[in-house]
């Protein structure tokens, strides 16, 4: 870690200690995207003006994808304490964090619908599903649970 990341304390830098190949960038961070095999660093990072963390990987992850890949969850990338505490600024910011939950859980579902029907049209033509496609349909069934958990 450098020693810019270990001064807040927030969502950010919990996020920033748990991937690998950060570099600061601009205003931002960038660093290698947990949640595809990344080459480069795909994964562009910045802290949001409420301290949200701003998570964008520009091979297209979810950021719950991202934040689940190093063993968080969407609310890890959120600040404990709302810092307006206005009945406006609260509802805001729930509001907020409702909705980046469901973008990242609706674009798991479209993502993992396509690998369930990719499965259906190989069977539909005869031909046996592999171990390795086999296991790729669990990983879906898990991932359409856990987007049920973030619409619930
Ligand atoms: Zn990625």
């Amino acid at each position: 870690m450098t020693a810019a990341t270990c001064s807040a304390g927030g969502p950010l830098d919990t996020l920033l200690a748990r991937l690998d190949g950060v570099r600061a960038s601009g205003r931002g961070w960038v660093a290698k995207c947990p949640a595809h095999t990344d080459r480069s660093a795909s994964l562009s990072l910045a802290e949001g003006r409420d301290g949200r963390a701003l998570v964008k990987c520009f091979a297209g992850c979810e950021v719950l994808t991202i934040a689940r890949a190093v063993g968080l969850e969407l609310a890890d990338l959120f600040p404990e304490r709302i810092t307006d505490k206005s009945p406006m600024g609260r509802a805001e910011a729930r509001e907020a964090w409702r909705q980046s939950g469901w973008a990242a859980a609706l674009g798991v579902l479209a993502r993992e619908a396509s690998v369930v029907l990719i499965a259906a049209r190989q069977l539909a033509e005869s031909h046996p599903l592999g171990d390795d496609d086999q296991a790729r349909l669990r990983v879906a069934v898990e991932r359409i649970e856990g987007a049920r958990e973030v619409l619930a």
